[in-house]
C-alpha cells in the first residue's frame, strides 16, 4: 500500500501496518484461503465480544448485513421499518428487497442522526422494527429508541457501520440491536477491503443466519428446505480483520485526535458547521469529518469538493437523502414527503479526507486548503487555491 508521499491526497486510505500481512501469510502457506479456514471463526469471535455480543456472522459486506439481518427477523411484505432518511441506500435497500416498507424519519441538525422524537408518529400497526444508523461516528440516541420498541414489541435493527469501536453511555454501539449490522469496507474503522458482520445475542437468529449466509446447506448437503445466499467471507479476508480489531484501540485514539484537530484549525471560519466533539452520550470518532456549509457561503457542497479536488484533495458530499432518490421515486414510494435537515445536509454537506491512513503533513495541507475555500469564500472561482498543489 502507499506508503511514499501521495502527489493527490485521498479521501481515504487505510492503515494496514499491524499483523495483517502475518496472517495473510499464513493463509497463503496453509492454503486454507476459502470461509472455511479458521480466521473466519477468530474473527466472529473477538469482534463479536468486542461489540458487546455472543454471536457474529461475517459475511461478504455491509449491504449483506443488512439484507441478513432483515430477512433473519422474518421482515418481508406487509411489514414497516423506520429508518432515517439521512443514510446510505444499503438500509433502505435491505428493507424494500425483503418486500417491506421503509418509512423515514429527519435528521437532527447537530449530530446528524436520525430525529429520535420523530419515531413515534411513524409506528402503526405494520411496524416490525426500528433501524438506528449510526452516523459519522457519533451514536443515535437509543434511550427512546429502545424504550418504543419494548413499548410496541418492535425489533431493533443496528447498522453500526460508522461507530465500530464507539459506545453510547459507555455500551458499546452494536449491542443495542436485536441483529446489529457491521461493514469492513476500506473506509470503515475496521477493514477486511470488502467485508461485513452481523452480531447477535440470540442463538435462534445466529443460526438462521449461518444458514442464510450459505445457502441454507443442510444435512444430508444438497437437499434445501430454505432459499438463502452466498454471503461469506473469505479467510483471507478474516485474517485482514483479525489483525485490524487488534488495532481497534488505538485506531479510535487516531480518529479522535485527527477530528480534534481539523475542529481546533476550522473552528474559527464563520459560516461553517462542524461536527461536535462530544455529545451527552458519546465522544465523536469522525468516521468522517463532516463539513457542512451554511446559508452565507456563497457556494454548495459540489462546489467545494469541486475546488479541493482542483488543490489537489480528495472528498465527497453527504448522503443524498432516501426521499429524494430517483430509483425510489419511481417505484412511487414517500411521494410528497420533505425532510428539510437532510434535504440541506444533502446539498450542503461534504467531508475532506478522514481515513486512518491521513498523515499529519497531509492533513495540514487539506486544512491549508479548506480555509483558502472557506475564508472569505465568493472571491472568484478556484483560481486563488491552486497555489496550494504541491
Ligand atoms: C458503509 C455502510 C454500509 C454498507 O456497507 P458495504 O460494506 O459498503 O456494503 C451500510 N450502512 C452504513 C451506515 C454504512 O456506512
Amino acid at each position: 500500500m502507499p506508503s511514499k508521499p501521495h502527489p493527490f491526497i485521498p479521501v481515504n486510505l487505510p492503515l494496514l501496518g499491524g499483523n495483517e500481512r502475518r496472517y495473510l501469510n499464513e493463509c497463503i502457506d496453509t492454503g486454507w484461503i476459502s470461509s472455511e479456514g479458521s480466521f473466519v471463526k477468530r474473527f466472529e469471535m473477538e469482534f463479536s465480544e468486542l461489540m458487546g455480543n455472543r454471536y457474529g456472522i461475517a459475511v461478504s459486506n455491509g449491504t449483506d448485513a443488512l439484507e441478513l439481518a432483515i430477512a433473519a427477523l422474518g421482515i418481508g411484505p406487509g411489514d414497516e421499518v423506520i429508518l432515517p432518511t439521512f443514510t446510505i441506500i444499503s438500509c433502505a435497500q435491505a428493507v424494500i428487497n425483503a418486500g417491506a416498507t421503509p418509512v423515514l424519519v429527519d435528521s437532527d441538525p447537530v449530530t446528524w442522526n436520525m430525529q429520535t422524537d420523530q419515531v413515534a408518529a411513524k409506528i402503526t400497526p405494520r411496524t416490525k422494527a426500528i433501524m438506528p444508523v449510526h452516523i459519522y461516528g457519533l451514536p443515535v440516541d437509543m434511550d427512546p429508541i429502545i424504550n418504543l420498541a419494548e413499548k410496541h414489541g418492535l425489533y431493533i435493527v443496528e447498522d453500526n457501520a460508522e461507530c465500530i469501536g464507539q459506545s453510547y453511555k459507555g455500551r458499546p454501539c452494536g449491542s443495542f440491536g436485536h441483529i446489529s449490522t457491521y461493514s469492513f469496507y476500506a473506509n470503515k474503522h475496521v477493514t477486511t477491503g470488502e467485508g461485513g458482520m452481523v452480531t447477535t445475542n440470540d442463538i435462534k437468529l445466529d443460526e438462521i443466519c449461518r444458514g442464510l449466509r450459505n445457502l441454507c446447506f443442510e444435512n444430508p448437503r444438497f437437499v434445501h428446505h430454505r432459499l438463502g445466499w452466498n454471503m461469506r467471507i473469505s479467510n483471507l479476508q478474516a485474517a485482514v480483520g483479525l489483525a485490524q480489531v487488534e488495532q481497534l484501540e488505538h485506531f479510535i485514539e487516531k480518529k479522535k485526535a485527527m477530528g480534534s484537530r481539523y475542529t481546533s484549525e476550522l473552528k474559527d471560519i464563520a459560516g461553517i458547521s462542524l461536527p461536535p466533539s462530544a455529545t451527552d452520550f458519546a465522544e465523536n470518532i469522525y468516521w468522517v469529518y463532516g463539513i457542512v456549509l451554511e446559508d452565507e457561503i456563497p457556494f454548495d457542497a459540489k462546489t467545494a469538493i469541486a475546488m479541493l479536488h482542483e488543490a489537489g484533495i480528495g472528498a465527497r458530499p453527504f448522503f443524498w437523502p432516501m426521499h429524494e432518490q430517483p430509483v425510489f421515486r419511481d417505484m412511487g414510494l414517500f411521494s410528497g414527503e420533505s425532510y428539510p435537515v437532510a434535504e440541506k445536509l444533502a446539498r450542503r454537506g461534504f467531508y475532506p479526507p478522514s481515513g486512518l491512513g491521513l498523515t499529519e503533513i497531509d492533513q495540514e495541507r487539506v486544512i491549508t486548503a479548506l480555509k483558502n475555500i472557506l475564508v472569505s469564500p465568493g472571491l472568484g472561482s478556484c483560481s486563488h487555491i491552486t497555489g496550494t498543489t504541491s
